[in-house]
């Protein structure tokens, strides 16, 4: 075992995992020898994918705060509420909690969320001199925050059902919740189709002034 690079990947020992099995398969194989799904050593091209989805995510941001992203019928008045004036009637309403809970839902976890992965992205594609240790970071961080992404189903559901059931209003989804499901979901499909391996390519890049020369 002393003769192996203990930072050497499965890339320079000839070997590849499966996407969808985790199969270690070696690179001469076209296909998964357990699953038979498509292998691929590096998916350069998800970069790209990745990008795509992210950028139209931000863009969508936009009409997903300025447009009404509720629509409120309270004895036959209309009212429209964005994002933005839905969290200040909580808080007018002395509902803090759930205020927290929305603004943290709706406008933290999403902008977290393109924020991490553009700061990730560039530092791929641009190959920025961002140490190892903060790029582990920022990775898990992003990780960390997609685990919330269900949190919105959640305060989407409590929030009809507070309406709905306590004031005895009626509650539509308007214009916005449409740009703002979109947004939750190509965020989310950003940061699934990027191929996490390039990132520890360029972690473990020769050019990199953080790689550990203990070994060579
Ligand atoms: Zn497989």
């Amino acid at each position: 075992m002393s003769n192996i690079d203990e930072n050497a990947q499965g890339k320079e020992m000839g070997l590849t995992t499966c996407p969808s099995c985790n199969k270690l398969n070696e690179q001469k194989q076209t296909h998964c020898t357990r699953c038979d799904s498509p292998l691929m050593v590096r998916d350069t091209t998800s970069l790209q994918k990745s990008w795509a989805l992210l950028i139209t995510a931000a863009i969508l941001l936009i009409p997903a705060n300025i447009y009404p992203i509720t629509m409120l019928t309270d004895r036959g008045r209309i009212r429209h509420d964005t994002i933005f004036t839905g969290i200040t009637h909580l808080v007018q309403s002395d509902m803090f909690p759930i205020a927290i809970i929305l603004f943290t839902a709706s406008i933290l976890v999403p902008l977290l969320k393109i924020v991490g992965l553009t700061i990730y992205l560039t530092a791929i594609s641009f190959r920025l001199p961002i140490s190892k240790k903060m790029l582990m970071v920022g990775f898990h961080i992003i990780e960390w925050i997609g685990r919330w992404s269900m949190l919105d189903l959640f305060v989407i559901s409590i929030t009809v059902a507070l309406v709905n059931m306590g004031q005895l209003l009626d509650a539509k989804p308007a214009p916005a919740a449409t740009a703002f499901a979109l947004v939750i979901l190509l965020t989310q499909m950003a940061a699934k189709v990027l191929d996490t391996r390039l990132l520890w390519d360029r972690l473990e890049s020769k050019d990199d002034k953080n790689r550990s020369t203990k070994s060579r």
